[in-house]
């Protein structure tokens, strides 16, 4: 048999999706043009070239919120990109949109993390001359750090979605953010949001960081009083309130786009910046924040001062001594940040994550 005929039946199957839904076939394509694979879109194929990295694999090892926790059922980057990817692959598919290109935005959107969340991604920022953030170096790493300097090669739509995911603090629930955006970017972006929000309600209570009656009452009253329903709430109401993206109903307002209902929109905005004010900053805060954000700052001048202390290639793939301790940095786990600035300077962790390692 020819095999190029079960790729050609999933093209012909993504003809029956909305109107409004991007198509493999009509991908605005690689930067290096490539002859399709037998056997998969070029959506499939980005999935997967994306899982194979090491860079993805490392996201085990990376905190969500907690440094390096200790107990087995904390969120990790890595659990933390697999609910945003189911997430939104029900999304998609509820809405008849390309589940293909969801999921492999989905896996792809947090490679860019540094060791310790977000206290590492600040540091970085104030240090990197020109500045940092995670959803940039995540497109650094698909278009140049991965395949040693060649970059993933990747489809425009796949790196699209992957740089615009991040939200601003406040008010995020916005058309005129995302107007710009295919329908699945806006999926992976909404769904970024509703998977965190939801773990980390549960990451802050596990810890006994968080009461359950210390969260705002409308969320129990709104959302769920668990994490299913919370998460079912959630994305039921992303279907119904964006129901005109599947194509089937005449659009409302000039063009479709990914949304909330405006109760359950103003209920999780309360709900995200509560979390903001009441678990992030405080963790970030916290003793063993403020060591986490120590370490990466040594690490970063140890390896500015000391590039031969790091793979060759992170030299020869950047621009500048800067980005490559950076990319160097940028890429550890947060077990690996640890180990080396304790080889660095022992006592910099004062003895915090003691047993994490
Ligand atoms: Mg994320």
């Amino acid at each position: 048999m020819n095999l190029n005929t079960i790729r050609e039946r999933f093209e012909a199957r993504e003809e029956e999706l909305s109107p409004f839904a991007v198509r493999s076939t009509r991908s605005r394509g690689r930067k290096l043009p490539e002859p399709p694979s037998p056997v998969r879109t070029e959506f499939q194929r980005d999935r997967d070239r994306i899982i194979h990295t090491n860079s993805f694999r490392r996201l085990k090892h990376k905190s969500q919120v907690f440094v390096a926790p200790l107990g087995d059922h904390y969120v990790t980057r890595l659990t933390h990109v697999i609910e945003v990817q189911q997430i939104g692959r029900t999304i998609a598919r509820a809405l008849n949109l390309n589940e293909d290109l969801v999921e492999a935005a989905s896996l792809g959107h947090d490679l860019g993390h540094t060791p310790f969340g977000h206290i590492g991604e600040s540091v970085l920022n104030r240090l990197l001359p020109g500045g940092f953030h995670h959803s940039r170096h995540s497109v650094r790493i698909v278009e140049l750090l991965e395949g040693e300097g060649r970059g993933l090669n990747l489809t425009e739509e796949v790196v699209e979605a992957i740089r615009h995911h991040s939200k601003p603090q406040g008010e995020f629930l916005n058309e005129g953010a995302v107007s710009h955006l295919t329908l699945e970017a806006q999926v992976v972006r909404l769904s970024d949001a509703l998977a965190y929000l939801t773990h980390d309600i549960g990451d802050a209570i596990r810890s006994g960081f968080l009461k359950p009656s210390s969260l705002p009452p409308e969320v129990a009253e709104t959302l769920g009083t668990d994490h299913g329903r919370r998460v079912n709430t959630l994305v039921c109401d992303v279907v119904q309130a964006s129901w005109d993206c599947s194509g089937e109903v005449p659009v409302r307002g000039g063009k479709p786009w990914v949304r909330m209902s405006d109760p359950v929109g103003r209920v999780t905005t309360t709900l995200r910046n509560f979390m903001f004010e009441n678990f992030y900053l405080p963790i970030s805060e916290g003793r063993e924040g403020r060591r986490a954000a120590d370490i990466v700052e040594l690490l970063f001048h140890h390896y500015l001062r000391h590039p031969e202390g790091m793979p060759q290639k992170f030299t020869d793939m950047a621009g500048s001594k800067e980005q490559a301790a950076a990319d160097w940095v940028c890429g550890m786990t947060d077990n690996f940040a640890l180990m080396r600035a304790e080889e660095i300077q022992p006592g910099i962790s004062e003895g915090v994550f003691h047993g994490h390692i």
